[in-house]
């Protein structure tokens, strides 16, 4: 149900892969059935099981160029060589129907968003527990050569550096539950500053969020 009296939220997620920031956007998802999670546009090819126009919009490197020039994405960028951007009626869409929208999205576009919206967007980072967590997950998820895992490491530290930099919020994922209650926590925060009641607001963040700075070593 929409509650017309409570403003859209847009949550930004992002986090270096390995994180297990789509877990967490999952488990808010399946809580939640009125969010919506914001499907992208992507130039990569479909991976697994992965559908078209649910887990994002796969299309061509042509038509994604058609969606810049028509001012379509609200934001974009290229993340390995490949270009994925946030189709903007999905962010106007939800602002107007008062929808928390879940946006996975990498730092570079999760601050564009902040920039475009900065009263209505949270952004959230989510960080490994360590950075020697993070290539235990990376090695045991995959079957890549040893370069392969080291470049994925190397792009996780320049996320972390600038999420760190740039983000609200920072949720450290070493327990799952313990991540999902900060992003509960974060999101009742958001929704009662949003709707100007400040006291739960108050009360909501108390409960949740410390940021927690973890050295990127
Ligand atoms: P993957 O190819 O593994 O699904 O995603 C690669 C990276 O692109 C992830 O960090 C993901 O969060 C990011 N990403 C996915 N969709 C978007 C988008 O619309 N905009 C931006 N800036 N990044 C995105």
């Amino acid at each position: 149900m929409v509650d017309p009296s409570s403003p859209g939220l847009l949550l930004v997620l992002s986090a270096p892969s390995g994180a297990g920031k789509t877990t967490l956007a999952r488990l808010f998802l399946a809580g939640h059935p009125e969010a919506r999670f914001s499907v992208s546009a992507t130039t990569r090819a479909p991976r697994g099981a992965e559908r078209d126009g649910v887990d994002y919009h796969f299309v061509t490197r042509d038509r994604f160029a058609e969606l810049v020039a028509a001012d379509a994405l609200a934001e974009w960028a290229e993340v390995h060589g490949q270009r994925y951007g946030t189709l903007r009626d999905t962010v106007e869409e939800s602002l107007a129907a008062g929808r928390v929208a879940v946006f996975d999205i990498d730092v570079q576009g999760g601050a564009q968003v902040k920039a475009r919206w900065p009263g209505q967007a949270a952004t959230v980072f989510v960080l490994p527990p360590s950075l020697e967590e993070l290539e235990r997950r990376l090695r045991t998820r995959s079957t890549d050569p040893d370069a392969a895992i080291a470049r994925r490491l190397g792009a996780a530290r320049s996320e972390i550096e600038r999420g760190l930099a740039q983000y609200e919020y920072v949720i450290v994922n070493d327990e799952l539950a313990a991540a999902q209650r900060q992003l509960e926590a974060i999101v009742a925060h958001e929704r009662a500053r949003l709707a100007g009641r400040r006291d739960e607001a108050a009360s909501a963040l108390a409960e949740a969020v410390r940021r927690e700075r973890v050295d990127p070593r």
